[in-house]
């Protein structure tokens, strides 16, 4: 879909950019896109997506919106860091990934001397991570140049324990057995969610457009398969969308059939002002997306900033809690999603001029 919007200068004031950088590289062709959204609390760390976008529009509407959810995403996770992200706009679909291509990216991810700190997201993997770290030190998520591996295990482990803050909120016990979620995504991140699921006891329902991963969850955590048409619409105690974004709108609100809406994929409501206040209004828990699936931010900036091991897992358990206090907010909020804002804006507000600059 092509989203046509105001000029770059308003989407930028509307959404509270603070810059929105372009870069085109003759040698490899390739051509990315830095939102920064907020340094207030400090240097931002988000990841780099690598995706086919069917217009620069498109790009521009994907990377302001992430950006903005990564500094939401750190100032309710507690971290001294600002929100940003970035985007490589592959030129055809099928474009293979390449060294000087990451290497290309490394460079202009450099140019931001720290401010932008980079690491996996869609389409990007360790190893292009590590091809990005021989360019620049300003990357996270690598295992050999740079360090901190793939997020999405703790990624993962954030949503479980987000899922179990939802279940209380509920009403529920947070005891897993004999629930069922349906997972629509099972990449990276749904795949760990389906190991703790399956550990917890609870049934799986999952959809996947890549067969190779629909098949893993099947044969490794006995998922039940569903075509990617109605897994969003499945009968089941959690829906946790962990694909791409803006899969719930208004008009799919009517058609869910889950008391929790709880998934790790990124701006999973397509307008969240609104949408949110329809699931709240149809009884639906929603674990905002910004907070239940922020693990791998934790993971990753936590080791920035210098955490031990110990801490990041405390950190990680913290979204537990996290969860539970703005469903509790939510009860006089318009919804959680609103509630969720209101406590970040408010850290970031509390928090500016002490931001930590990590270099
Ligand atoms: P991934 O690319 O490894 O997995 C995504 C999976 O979704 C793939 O298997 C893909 O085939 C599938 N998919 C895409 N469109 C689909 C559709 N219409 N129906 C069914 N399946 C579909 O990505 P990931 O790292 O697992 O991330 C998943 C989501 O979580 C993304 O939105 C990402 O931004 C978000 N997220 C990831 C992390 C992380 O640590 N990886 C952290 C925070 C948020």
């Amino acid at each position: 879909m092509t989203h046509e919007k105001d000029s770059m200068f308003d989407q930028m004031t509307s959404r509270g950019h603070e810059r929105l950088c372009f870069h085109q590289d003759p040698e490899t062709g390739l051509r990315a896109i830095v939102a920064i959204h907020s340094t207030k609390l400090g240097n931002a760390l988000g990841g780099t997506r690598r995706w086919y976008y069917e217009s620069e529009d498109d790009a521009v509407y994907d990377v302001l919106r992430l950006s903005k959810g990564m500094t939401y995403k750190a100032a309710i996770s507690g971290l001294p860091m600002g929100g940003a992200k970035s985007v490589i706009m592959m030129p055809h679909r099928n474009h293979p990934r390449t060294e000087v291509e990451a290497r290309a990216m490394g460079r202009f991810v450099d140019t931001f001397n720290g401010a932008y700190i980079a690491a996996e997201d869609v389409g990007v993997d360790i190893e292009f991570i590590d091809w990005m770290a021989g360019e620049t030190k300003h990357v996270m998520g690598g295992e050999t140049v740079s360090r901190g591996g793939d997020p999405s295990p703790w990624t993962a482990l954030g949503v479980f324990h987000a899922m179990r803050a939802c279940l209380i909120h509920s009403g529920q016990c947070e005891d897993f057995f004999g629930k069922t979620v349906a997972i629509q995504g099972v990449g990276h991140v749904g795949q760990n969610l389906c190991r703790l699921l399956n550990e917890a006891g609870a049934n799986l329902l999952v959809a996947d457009i890549n067969k190779k991963n629909l098949d893993l969850a099947v044969d490794m955590y006995g998922a039940t398969a569903m075509h990617d048409d109605d897994i969003l619409k499945a009968e089941c105690d959690i829906l946790a969308p962990c694909a791409l974004g803006g899969v719930i709108d208004g008009k799919m609100v009517e058609h869910l059939r889950c008391p929790i809406l709880c998934g790790a994929a990124n701006n999973i409501l397509d307008d969240p002002e609104e949408d949110a206040v329809a699931l709240k209004t149809a009884g639906i828990v929603y674990g905002t997306d910004f907070v239940v699936n922020a693990g791998g931010l934790i993971h990753l900036a936590g080791m920035h900033l210098g955490m031990t091991d110990d801490e990041l897992v405390r950190k990680n358990d913290e979204i537990f809690a996290t969860t539970q206090q703005i469903l509790e907010h939510t009860v006089h909020a318009s919804s959680s999603y609103a509630a969720a804002v209101e406590i970040a804006e408010q850290r970031i507000a509390d928090g500016q001029g002490l931001g930590v600059h990590a270099g």
